[in-house]
């Protein structure tokens, strides 16, 4: 790994030898809290919130971190305290956020299957309810339609629009093609439109895209934006559509090492060019983003110990204490992270490819394949898989019964742990 000052990576750096996050040693946590564990950089995640934040001054805004990227009711605060809000998918999430303290005037609710009882949550969250609601179905908007009615409120609500375009990412994580089950066509959502006076409970208030996550190009954005506008347009026209806020989504990619990332500025130069003061509309349009990677992917690694090598002629095993279960990218997705050791010295000296496997029991149970890495790596030394603070733990799980790993925050010289790693009572808490 380069450490230059532009890396994605500067708030993990060797510091006298060792692997340091915001200065704090990652081999102190490992001794004090153990492997695997995630370690989180305060600094990091505030650096990116606030990266997105400056790009659209000028522009009314909220940014809506996504939550499902991490959950941790620490980072949550931390987002919170700089006027975050949340893009949330579930009851389990307004939960967190309610927990957070988070206000339901800086929540949108995104997804495409919201039962009745999570409408409910969210039309009594803080007794006013949430931002928005963003509607992906028909049936969905009938449904909420009625719920709101039920409990006598509104439901404010953005129709999420499927713009059929390609945001050429992992086939996984894509979601605004025409054959994702996200959002609603143009047609559909005229359609909706055009018979609003069925829906006396609901108030359309925004429109929202979201293309699919780990976009490294702006051009599908542009052309989902362009789309967008049109609609908008067009709605405006016929319909006489007054909105108050259009939801960006999320998505915007980050380096996991090979890749380039586009640049913060650049999106929102996009944002502001399409949208903003000197657009057309003018800023008339509150806009909302939903960015979860862009912030946390960056901001944490996962901590974990060499427990053996085992060695083979074209590439060796390094079998290390962290799995799939931990961190499931790799398995999923195929997904690139970097992995460096926490004792720079650990760096010199020959390479031979190797892959680092975890102890589940499953051929996808990998960090990387054919990776050259340090011949000196061996049992007990610690390594940090980088780029892990976004679906890392937040997707993790218990396969294999083993308990989830603990997190760590570091922020002003001091680490935390901000979740503690779970026991083998947890395991079967419930069963019978
Ligand atoms: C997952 C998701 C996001 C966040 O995506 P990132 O790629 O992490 O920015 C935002 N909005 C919606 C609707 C999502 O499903």
């Amino acid at each position: 790994m380069q450490k230059t000052s532009s890396s994605p990576f500067d708030y993990f750096s060797y510091y006298k030898q060792v692997l340091t996050c915001e200065g704090v040693s990652l081999k102190t946590i490992a001794e004090k809290v153990g492997t695997p564990t995630y370690v989180y950089s305060a600094g990091s995640f505030l650096n990116s919130y606030r990266k997105l934040d400056q790009g659209l001054s000028g522009l009314s805004h909220q940014i809506c971190f996504a939550m499902k990227s991490n959950s941790n009711l620490s980072i949550l605060r931390l987002l919170a305290s700089q006027g975050s809000g949340l893009d949330v998918v579930s009851g389990g999430e307004l939960y967190r956020a309610q927990k957070a303290g988070v206000a339901g005037e800086r929540i949108v609710f995104s997804g495409v299957g919201k039962t009745v009882q999570e409408m409910r949550e969210g039309l009594s969250y803080g007794g006013k309810g949430i931002f928005s609601f963003n509607v992906e179905s028909l049936p969905e908007l009938t449904t909420l339609n009625q719920v709101a009615s039920q409990m006598k409120t509104k439901a404010r609500v953005a129709l999420r629009f499927n713009p059929d375009v390609d945001p050429k990412t992992h086939p996984y994580i894509s979601t605004g093609i025409k054959k994702n089950k996200f959002g609603m066509n143009r047609k559909e959502i005229l359609e909706v439109l055009k018979n609003l006076d069925r829906f006396p409970a609901i108030e359309i208030k925004g429109i929202s895209i979201h293309i699919g996550s780990q976009l490294l190009s702006l051009s599908p954005l542009a052309d989902a934006f362009d789309r967008l506008a049109s609609l908008v347009d067009f709605s405006s026209e016929k319909f006489g559509l007054n909105l108050e806020f259009l939801d960006l989504g999320g998505g915007l990619g980050i380096s996991y090492g090979p890749e380039k990332s586009v640049p913060v500025s650049k999106y929102c130069e996009l944002i502001q060019k399409k949208f903003g003061k000197k657009s057309k509309y003018q800023g008339r349009f509150k806009i909302v983003l939903e960015p979860g990677r862009q912030i946390a992917g960056n901001s944490g690694v996962l901590l974990t110990q060499v427990l053996y090598r085992k060695e083979r002629k074209s590439q060796d095993f390094l079998i290390v204490d962290g799995g799939m279960n931990d961190l499931i990218r790799p398995a999923l997705y195929s997904s690139h992270h970097e992995i460096v050791p926490v004792q720079q010295e650990l760096l010199k000296g020959p390479k031979k490819k190797a892959r680092v496997v975890g102890p589940v029991c499953e051929s996808s149970d990998f960090f990387a394949k054919d990776r050259p890495l340090p011949l000196r790596l061996k049992e007990g030394d610690l390594l940090a898989v980088l780029s892990a603070g976004a679906y890392g733990f937040s997707m993790a799980g218990q396969y294999n019964s083993r308990p989830l790993v603990a997190e760590v925050l570091v922020q002003d010289g001091k680490f935390e742990v901000i979740r503690t790693r779970n026991s083998y009572t947890d395991l079967i808490q419930g069963e019978v």
